[in-house]
This record gives C-alpha cells, structure tokens and sequence, in this order.
C-alpha cells in the first residue's frame, strides 16, 4: 500500500461484508453480524469469470445477479455500507483479492454466509487461511438454509437417505427455531473511509461495470425488493392454499415461481416460511395434506438437497450418489441430444418444455421431471449432460437442487425414482396437459392439431401438412433397453 492511499483511510477499523449467494440486505445473516461488531460495514462482490464458465452459470442468472446488485448497492448505500465489485479471473485468485481488500480497506475482520458446493468450501478455506496469515478475523455463518446442514440428522449422527424422515425430523427442529427474518432498517456506523466510498470519491471505489459474460436478459423478473416480496405475499395469501392441486399442471400459474430469487439469495428460505406461517399457521401440521404443506415440503426439499450436497462433497463433482450407476452403459447420440436441446424430439411435451426453457431461463417442475427422464430413460443419455445443459439455461440454476433433481430422475440418487419406474411421456402429458393448452402455447406449430391428438400428433390423419417432427425414439422399446441397461449395471458392480 503506498503512502498516498494510506492517507485517504482512517485510522480506523472496518468489517468487510463479502456477498455471494445472498444478495439481499434484509435477513441476511453475516450482514447481521457485521453490523453487529459495531465497526463501519464495507461490502464487497466478487465476479469470477472463468468459474462461472466452468460450471454453467446460464447468462439468464448472470444478468439477475447483476441486475440485482444495482438494488443492493442501493440499499446499502442507505444504510451508509458501500459496495464494491470486484472482478477475478476464478476462485484460485479468490483469496489473494480479498487479502489486497482487506490491506487497501483496513479491514480487520471479514464476514460472508457459508456456501455448501465443494469448490465454495475450498476456495473458502483458502481465504480463511489467508486472513489468519494477516491476524484478520474470519466468520462464515450459516444462511443459505433455514437449519444449518449438519444439524438434521439420524439419532446415529448421520445425514438422512429418505426425505420423509428427514421432513419429520427437519420439522421437529424447525418448530423449535426461530426462523424470524431480521430486518435492518438503521443507519450503520460509517467512517470517513466509507463516507469517500459512497460518494464515490476514493478511487477505489469498485462500481457495478457491465460484466464481461454472455448475457440474456432475466427482465420477466424484477428484481426491485418491493416486487420480490410482493410476489411471495401474493403466493402465500392467494395461492399456496390451493397449491396441491395446481402444482402439477404447467398451463397454470400455481407455484411461486420463486426459485430465481432463492437462487442468489435476493429472498431468503426463512422469509419465505415467515410469510407462508403469517398467511396459513396452520400448514405445519404433519399428515394434513394441504396445500401450504405441500408448498412447505418443497422447501424442505431444497433443504434436504443443499443438507446432501453439504455432506456429500461427491455430488459437487457430479458423482453419482448410487455407485453402481457408474456402470450404466449410456448411448451418445448427438442427433437425438441436439433435438432434445432445441425442443424437437416429436414428443410434444418433452419440445413444450424445452422451449420454454430456451425462451424464459426457467421450466415447471413437472417438465422438468418429464424432460430430465426423456433425456436419461428414453434417450438413454448420461445424466450429467443433461444436468450441464439445465444450469447453462436455468435463471434459477442451483447446484444442489439441479444435481438433486437430476439424480432423481436418473434413479442415481439418494431416494430417487426406482430405475425401473419409468415415465411414459405421452400419458405424463394426458396427465398434465390435458387438453394440450402449455403445449400449444410453447409449439404453435401444433396449434391446430386436435386436442385428440395433442400427445402423439404423427398419429393424426393431417400430421403430414404440419412441419413437425416424428418421434425421435420409440418409448416402448428405449424403456425397456433402459431397465435393462440398469439391471446389467447392477451385476457388474
Ligand atoms: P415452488 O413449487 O413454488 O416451490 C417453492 C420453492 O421450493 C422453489 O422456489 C424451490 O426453491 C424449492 N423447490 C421446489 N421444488 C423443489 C425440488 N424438487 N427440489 C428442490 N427444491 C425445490 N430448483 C432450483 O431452484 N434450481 C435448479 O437448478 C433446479 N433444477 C432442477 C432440475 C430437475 C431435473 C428437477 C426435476 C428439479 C429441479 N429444481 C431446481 C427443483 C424445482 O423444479 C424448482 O425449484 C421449481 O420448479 C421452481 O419453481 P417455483 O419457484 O415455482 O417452485
């Protein structure tokens, strides 16, 4: 550090709040505790390029992220916490930057909410290490999920393999937890140092610049705090009620579509149950299958997911919770993926799906089911690339509930879909879509294909004026190739 820019710092302490996957400043727990050590609060957010390539960010959530730190810049400011950005190559560099940080800004203690992914754990031991070489002060605390992974376990002090023991005993605990949202309203402490930062006139002064990442635009979500909530209270007072009826049916409006939000932390998990508890108090009850429940168990569904991903470092790097999957032999059939990825596989639900995917960043979890068993048990294709083409598209890409959800489908999981329970994606679609309403809306060029033949359109007498495709594979036949394919993978292993 020069003389000059010593000069422009106080004397003064600072706690440096790093944000990552929490970018909201109400209920944000190492916000809490930052502005709790009393000293004034510099927060930092770190862009990371190349780690964001490797592991399939989709350009969709990279344009929320961004998006998004407008607002909390904002909000910051207004409570006289300064945000900086900072750009680095990837993880690896990670720690030298928030040493330099921590030189530049005399910052002695550094506050961030934990992170569950492997790469996260070990870039975050890394930074540890470095601030412990300096005499800083590390505090990485539990947020990301109502009860901290780890704290959810068997009465042998392991991690749960069922999700309804696990739902039983996560809501034990829960209602013996304050899940309360803290709201931070007032002014924080600030120095001279963070007044120079607000006001932009340290040259240090890290700002929002375009990142330099291929976009696409996340505009069907705002992102402002008031429409976030609104979304949540909306869903709650109107809609959860009714979500176990809805939840399936992609042609209706029926779930939250929060996920986006819960993905980079602009809501948290505890101010979805405050709201969801304020609206319906009675949702907790166990056996009473309502909707809020219903709603409830989801999120004890992401829980259980990042809780696995926490003690599972395998699963970070896309290893198969069941070994013996790892002998499945998988076709590689570059046609058939390439027509899957453009919504062209002749089944009209599995293209609906996919194209809604390639237009919003975001798909109905019923499709995604559909579409994720298409890709493993009727396409006989490894798990994993589907799993990559989801978080390269998903605006609410999430490590553990994707890699959770794919291994449910792939029946590679832990308490995934037996492999020999396969989804029919004509009768899922009859099921679901009934008179073909989500399909017509995602594959016009089946709009006027009666509703009789919505599902299986080749079989309509009119199929040949209609610039569709046949169906890429035959179900029957590919679903019987993929049982077997498993059972052999069983005796090898
Ligand atoms: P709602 O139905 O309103 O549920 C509320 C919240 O609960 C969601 O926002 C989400 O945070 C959580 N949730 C709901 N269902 C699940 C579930 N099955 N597993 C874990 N959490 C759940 N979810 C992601 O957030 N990111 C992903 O990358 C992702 N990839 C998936 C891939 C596959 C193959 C499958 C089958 C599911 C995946 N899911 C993923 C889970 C689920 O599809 C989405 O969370 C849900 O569709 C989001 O819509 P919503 O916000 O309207 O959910």
């Amino acid at each position: 550090m020069n003389s000059k820019s010593q000069s422009t710092i106080s004397a003064v302490n600072h706690a440096l709040l790093w944000l990552r996957a929490d970018l909201r400043v109400t209920d944000n727990t190492a916000l809490n505790y930052a502005i709790a050590s009393g000293l004034p609060v510099i927060a930092v957010y770190i862009v990371t390029p190349m780690q964001w390539y490797q592991h399939h960010i989709s350009g969709r959530q990279i344009d929320l992220i961004e998006r998004r730190l407008h607002v909390v810049k904002q909000q910051l400011n207004d409570i006289n916490i300064p945000l900086l950005v900072v750009e680095c190559h990837d993880f690896s560099t990670v720690p030298a930057t928030i040493a330099t940080l921590c030189q530049q800004h005399q910052i002695s203690a550094v506050y961030c909410n934990r992170q569950h992914p492997w790469n996260e754990k070990q870039r975050d031991f890394a930074v540890e290490q470095a601030l412990i070489a300096q005499d800083r002060q590390w505090h990485c605390v539990d947020d990301y999920c109502v009860l901290p992974p780890g704290s959810v376990l068997t009465q042998q002090q392991k991690m749960y393999k069922v999700f309804t023991p696990y739902r039983n005993a996560w809501l034990k605990q829960f209602l013996s937890y304050n899940y309360q949202p803290v709201t931070n309203s007032d002014k924080v402490t600030f120095s001279q140092h963070c007044l120079n930062l607000l006001e932009g006139k340290s040259k240090v002064n890290g700002d929002i610049q375009t990142f330099n990442y291929s976009k696409q635009d996340s505009l069907l979500w705002p992102v402002d705090e008031s429409a976030i909530q609104q979304r949540l209270q909306m869903f709650c007072e109107t809609k959860a009620e009714y979500y176990q009826q809805q939840r399936d049916f992609p042609a209706i409006d029926g779930t939250s579509c929060l996920s986006p939000y819960l993905a980079i932390g602009a809501l948290s998990a505890r101010q979805c149950l405050a709201a969801l508890m304020e609206a319906l108090p009675q949702c907790v009850e166990i056996n009473k299958q309502n909707g809020a429940f219903v709603w409830l168990s989801e999120v004890i569904w992401r829980e259980f997911y990042n809780h696995l991903l926490d003690s599972y470092g395998r699963l970070s790097k896309h290893q198969p919770f069941q070994l013996y999957t790892h002998h499945v032999r998988w076709l590689e059939n570059s046609d058939h993926l390439h027509a899957w990825q453009q919504g062209k596989t002749g089944f009209p639900i599995v293209d609906a799906a996919m194209r809604q995917l390639a237009t919003t960043g975001w798909m109905h979890n019923r499709l995604r089911m559909i579409s994720a068993s298409f890709l493993v048990k009727d396409m006989l294709c490894d798990w994993r690339i589907g799993e990559q083409w989801f978080m390269q598209q998903l605006i609410d890409g999430e490590l553990a509930s994707n890699n959770g959800g794919w291994q449910w489908a792939a029946s590679t999981g832990t308490d995934a879909q037996p492999y020999f329970r396969v989804f029919n994606p004509t009768t899922q679609s009859e099921r679901f879509d009934p008179n073909g309403e989500f399909i017509r809306q995602w594959v016009p060029e089946l709009q006027y294909v009666p509703d009789k033949y919505i599902h299986s359109p080749s079989l309509w007498s009119g199929f040949g004026d209609v610039d569709y495709p046949l169906p890429i594979v035959d179900h029957k036949q590919m679903r019987l190739l993929a049982i077997d394919s498993y059972k052999q993978a069983k005796t090898c292993y």
